[in-house]
């Protein structure tokens, strides 16, 4: 048997396929071409995909790599399709994690930031970003992502900026937006407020400790249980519920505080629930949102005993200030003890408290002076609408549900950041009192006219800018012919871990100031995690660099692989032995089209398939092959399930087109008549064009090199998508050149259960039904070419069984001799010990696992284990008892 890669070099195609001499090469050939540039209102139909922008902090991540692959594969094919596609790419400034890097570079130099000031600090900020702003768009190239360079945005580019001026005002106006002293969440590391859906809660073990409040009057006491002692410090009452009798006698009573002497209120509240602890809750409106409301309510003295840092503030008792928030924790319980006012200690107590989603800093719940906030009840209703009645869906539809569920619990959104690296908020106040929304910088107060102004000093969360991404890069406010044109877009493809932070903002907004939802389709992919599906971090030491991959395996290879193994947007565990596939892969194809373009001997490439009565059955096979390929390849992408896609083409190309269409056309490539070899290649180098197009999507740079072997055109990026052909289905030649693959499959499986070499010749006789036997006669030659038979004898009779074997196939049976090849009794032999081993393996597993004591007391891994080992058995002795019978009686 002679395989493809056993071929010499053709002429200039070398022997195995070389990614790195290729991929740069097609990519700055497609930018310098212009492919992938967008010209709105061209006339065709437009598609267009926002890329989630990166941050400018960072490199290409897995993540990253993943979202982008599936991307491109569905842009790349929309172009094809002959849609005016935009893949809209861009950057985003990331508030806090770019603040975070650039006063880390200022700390190397000895500066703080306050030092420097705030002009000159983004000013920093700006370097930055020129500075490593645009790697990350390299490495986006190197993947070989079609987007349009020329429309790249950065969410604080001046298009950008005043974009969000605008939908500040317009809600500031609206009455969506307006300020207000509430309890955030404040991360005292970053020294800044944060949103509820940048919180991130984790159990943690803590301490539930009950101290005692003496009634001021000497007649009693209250006890309260609390997780932050130290926030009693600032404790302005005590709350109990209204119709709780146990405490009906005291309210309206005070009790004395420890520390500072001033007697508390008892108040009665609805909100305050009797089951929790002793019935009886301290108060601290300005370190919890309950506590705050019960203030406003009551009309209690706000202390806020913690600063920026959560140390304790100058509104405390003086021995506590300045303490660490754990050290006062330590200190204000060690105080109580001694004071004999501990009732009762719960240690560990696992509860779950907010971190911080960037720092992991246990967040704070702060009043922080006065905040901006989006009030979301008017946002939330049509964003839910929207995906209830289909505007917008999920795909998988699964992540439909959480979405809903996250609109109906949506509090007000934070906006104010406390940061300097971003949008400052456009609002502007006079010494007078007066305070006002601008798009454009003012110089004089809207109501006095006074010109001494200053701008609020907080900058909006950057969540604010990207939730307007979908319509402000494509001009909005500005009523622009890409705006026109391309809103609503038509996907978006991003990570679950920003459905709510991001996906679910663009919906409010884009249907608020577009009137109309940004996209179609939400395209929801996993997270990639390592190997064994651990997420992958710098402290593990198992994060793998998409680069590295591209380096080493191509970035087709890497593409192809990422696509493999996301199925269901599921999280993928990550084997990098995929990627080496994905390089085999494209070295397979590789070759197969160079035995195709040596065997065409320089023949000019036709469009067309030869003629019906040109095709031999295996052609006929192949072309139906293909259409079932096609459909299945098309049906997958068009529902966005990347992973079937990948499986699909890879199936046909390396099974169907190279296993078995390449291996039964090499007799009448090389020893056929010209006529023969001339149909047998141009049916080969149509398929293999066909399905090079179907594969361009996903692996875009091997399948360009290789198409232009064939000369079918300028570029496979703007050759047309493969359209159906229903007619090239044949079930009839699928169903007679499959009796011919049963009849190969047969006799190879029976040379590897029997150690039989591939070299040995082998004679057979088929019995089998009269139209399996004209199959067989017709396909003889190939046949017998790719099982290794010297003959294949279709005569319709069953020889004298004994030493012989006897082989099924596709119901028919297949008669070997096997004096010459097999000593029989020796074979026979090795058989039965092998299948009294494996039974005796089958009697003492299932003893095992039908004892009780076993199943109930062994670590469930090894009963698993067990099982798997039962199962492998049992396999195998059906498949030792099947060969034994083979070899006859
Ligand atoms: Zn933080
Ligand atoms: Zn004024």
């Amino acid at each position: 048997m002679r395989h493809i890669d056993e071929r010499p070099a053709v002429g200039d195609m070398p022997s195995t396929y070389d990614h790195a001499d290729t991929e740069g090469r097609w990519y700055r050939t497609w930018l310098e071409r212009g492919y992938f540039r967008a010209r709105a209102g061209s006339g065709r139909r437009p598609f267009c995909i926002v890329i989630p922008p990166p941050n400018v902090t960072g490199a290409l991540h897995m993540g990253h790599a993943l979202g982008d692959s599936v991307q491109d594969a569905i842009v790349r094919r929309k172009r094809m399709q002959g849609s005016e596609t935009l893949w809209l790419p861009g950057t985003d400034h990331a508030g806090i994690a770019t603040q975070v890097v650039v006063e880390r570079e200022l700390a190397k130099e000895g500066i703080e930031r306050r030092q420097l000031g705030r002009e000159r600090l983004v000013e920093r900020g700006w370097q930055w970003k020129e500075q490593y702003g645009g790697r990350i768009v390299e490495q986006m190239q190197a993947l070989g992502l079609s987007c349009d360079w020329d429309r790249l945005r950065f969410t604080m580019d001046e298009g950008l900026v005043r974009a969000v001026r605008v939908a500040f005002v317009r809600l500031y106006e609206e009455g969506l937006i307006y300020r207000g002293e509430r309890i955030i969440n404040w991360c005292p590391q970053d020294t800044t407020a944060l949103s509820d859906s940048e919180v991130e809660y984790e159990e943690t073990e803590g301490e539930l400790v009950t101290f005692r409040y003496d009634l001021s009057d000497g007649s009693g006491h209250v006890d309260v249980a609390t997780t932050r002692i130290e926030t009693m410090l600032g404790d302005p009452a005590v709350a109990v519920h209204p119709s709780d009798d146990r405490y009906a006698a005291v309210v309206g009573k005070t009790v004395r505080h420890p520390f500072t002497g001033e007697d508390l209120p008892i108040v009665a509240d609805e909100v305050v629930d009797p089951a929790f602890g002793t019935g009886a809750v301290k108060v601290t409106p300005a370190h919890d949102p309950t506590d705050f409301e019960i203030g406003q309510r009551h009309g209690l003295a706000i202390r806020n005993i913690l600063d920026a840092h959560a140390r304790i503030s100058d509104a405390a008792p003086e021995r506590f200030r300045g303490l660490d928030r754990y050290a006062a924790r330590a200190l204000v319980l060690e105080a109580l003890r001694e004071m004999g006012r501990v009732v009762r200690e719960e240690r560990p107590y696992v509860h779950a408290v907010g971190h911080c989603y960037r720092c992991d800093s246990e967040i704070e719940p702060w009043l922080s002076g006065k905040q901006w906030f989006v009030a979301v009840d008017r946002l939330k209703g049509p964003a839910k609408q929207a995906a209830l009645d289909g505007r917008v869906r999920f795909r998988p539809e699964r992540w439909q549900r959480p979405y809903v569920q996250w609109l109906d619990n949506l509090r007000d959104w934070n906006i104010s950041r406390q940061l300097w690296w971003g949008h400052q908020i456009p609002v502007w106040y006079c010494p007078n009192g007066h305070l006002f929304a601008s798009v454009e910088d003012p110089t004089s107060c809207q109501e006095c006219g006074d010109t001494d102004l200053e701008q609020d000093p907080d900058v909006l969360d950057t969540w604010f800018s990207s939730q307007l991404w979908p319509f402000s890069t494509l001009g909005w406010p500005e009523d622009t012919e890409d705006l026109r044109f391309y809103y609503p877009t038509s996907v978006l493809v991003t990570g679950y871990e920003i459905l709510y932070l991001w996906v679910a903002r663009m919906i409010m907004s884009g249907l608020h100031f577009m009137e109309d939802v940004p996209f179609r389709d939400v395209v929801i992919t996993g997270l990639v995690r390592d190997r064994r599906g651990r997420p992958m971090h710098k402290s593990s030491g198992n994060v793998i660099d998409p680069l590295d991959m591209i380096g080493r395996y191509g970035a087709d290879a890497t593409r192809f692989a990422l696509l493999w193994m996301a199925t269901g947007g599921q999280d993928i565990p990550f084997n990098e032995d995929v990627v080496e596939s994905g390089r085999r892969f494209a070295n397979k194809i590789w070759n197969a089209a160079r035995l195709v373009v040596q065997a065409r001997d320089g023949d000019a490439f036709e469009a067309a398939l030869p003629a019906d009565d040109v095709l031999a059955l295996p052609d006929r096979w192949l072309v139906s092959r293909l259409e079932a390929c096609r459909d299945e390849v098309d049906r997958t992408l068009e529902t966005f399930q990347l992973s079937e896609a990948a499986h699909a083409i890879h199936r046909f190309i390396w099974s169907e087109l190279c296993d078995w269409g390449l291996e039964t056309a090499k007799p009448r490539l090389y020893d056929g008549s010209p006529e023969e070899r001339r149909a047998a290649a141009s049916v080969l180098a149509w398929v293999l064009e066909r399905s090079l197009r179907l594969l361009h999507p996903i692996m875009p740079f091997v399948t360009e090199e290789l198409w232009q072997r064939f000369g079918a055109g300028e570029s496979i990026v703007v050759a047309p998508w493969p359209e159906p052909r229903p007619g090239d289905r044949d079930e009839r030649a699928e169903a007679d050149f499959g009796f011919a693959m049963e009849l190969v499959t047969a006799v190879r499986r029976f040379r590897k259960a029997h150690g039989v070499r591939d070299s040995m010749s082998l004679r057979a006789r088929v019995v089998a039904s009269p139209a399996q036997r004209v199959t067989a006669k017709a396909l003889r030659s190939e046949i017998e070419r790719l099982a290794g038979l010297s003959t294949l004898d279709v005569a319709g009779e069953a020889p004298e069984s004994v030493g012989t074997a006897r082989l099924v196939a596709d119901g028919a049976a297949v008669f070997i001799p096997l004096a010459g090849v097999l000593d029989l009794d020796v074979e026979r032999g090795r058989l039965e010990r092998r299948l009294a081993d494996v039974e005796r393996l089958i009697t003492r597993a299932a003893s095992k696992l039908t004892n009780d004591d076993f199943v109930s007391k062994a670590p469930a891994a090894v009963v698993e284990q067990e099982r798997a080992r039962l199962d492998e058995a049992t396999r195998e002795q059906a498949a030792l008892a099947e060969q034994l019978g083979e070899l006859g009686t």
